[in-house]
């Protein structure tokens, strides 16, 4: 079976560079697709309490029956319940669904800067992380000033920010603030949903290596460095999705799907967004 490999975060535990993802899988359909996603050979799903569906997460887990430490398991703690006790509330509701004794990776959804909750969220991942409940912490959406302010008023270095990342939007800044800061970068919506599989740059890539669209911009992901979670309902496309280690970007293909970052997001703004 493909070995996946893996990135040492900040704190030296090991994520999958490839993962599974979930949201907008219906909670009656994701037992059976994670299952599949399982069977595929992924190790690691990212799943969030605002996705309304861990507890078919959970319950794929337990049918696959794999060792605990072949796994790795992210979940999100929703807008709404930011804050100190809230999110310690949170996170129990969360594992409670999953039904696991410890997570791999615990992440704040959004920054919420005008809820300005989020310094007092992660003071509560520091001590879940310190209790060994969650072995990596790590945050989604953040910007820089939101980064820094951690920096400033809390202990831990986040290990990973999960942001929009796709080659419509390639997030130079920020990639290059996390390889300062030994942050982590993985990327949400890799495939832009989809959006950008027709793209000429990407079709004519597809034909060249005799692979698929979403296998080019996947493997580009895993080329410039990110963590990378695609997500599909669809058994084939799953598969294809995990068979990207057979096959090498040259440099110069890297450089022409570089240059198709225009910028443009497909989901919310992370500064003015503050929903939930
Ligand atoms: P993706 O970029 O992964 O795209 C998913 C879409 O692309 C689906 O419509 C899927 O269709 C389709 N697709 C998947 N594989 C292929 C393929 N090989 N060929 C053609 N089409 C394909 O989008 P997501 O928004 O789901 O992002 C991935 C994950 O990132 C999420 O599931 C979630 O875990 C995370 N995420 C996190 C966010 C955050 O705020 N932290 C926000 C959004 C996502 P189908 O399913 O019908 O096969």
């Amino acid at each position: 079976m493909t070995t996946v490999p893996h990135l040492a975060l900040n704190n030296g535990v090991a994520i999958p560079q490839l993962g599974f993802g979930v949201f907008q899988v219906p909670a009656e359909d994701t037992a059976k697709v994670v299952r599949t996603a399982l069977e595929t050979g992924y190790r690691s799903i990212d799943t969030a309490a605002a996705y309304r569906n861990e507890a078919g997460v959970g319950e794929a887990l337990r049918a696959a029956g794999l060792p605990r430490d072949e796994l790795f398991i992210t979940t999100k703690l929703w807008n709404s319940d930011q804050g100190y006790d809230s999110t310690l509330r949170a996170f129990d509701t969360s594992m409670g669904k999953l039904g696991l004794d410890y997570l791999d990776l615990y992440l704040i959804h959004w920054p919420l800067p005008a809820r300005d909750t989020y310094v007092d969220t992660w003071r509560a991942f520091e001590k879940l992380q310190a209790d060994g409940r969650v072995r990596a912490i790590g945050v989604s959406n953040f910007q820089i000033p939101h980064l820094r302010r951690l920096f400033d008023e809390t202990d831990v270095v986040p290990a990973v920010n999960q942001i929009e990342l796709h080659p419509h939007l390639q997030q130079p800044e920020l990639r290059t603030f996390h390889a300062e800061h030994g942050i982590a970068t993985e990327a949400w919506s890799p495939l832009a949903q989809g959006a950008l599989l027709a793209e000429e740059t990407i079709t004519a890539l597809a034909s060249k290596y005799g692979k698929s669209p979403a296998q080019i911009v996947l493997r580009w992901h895993l080329q410039i460095g990110n963590v990378v979670i695609p997500k599909s309902v669809t058994t084939s496309r799953i598969a294809e999705n995990f068979e990207l280690f057979d096959f090498e970007l040259d440099a110069d293909d890297v450089l022409a799907i570089g240059e198709m970052d225009k910028g443009t997001r497909t989901g919310p703004d992370p500064d003015t967004f503050n929903v939930g």
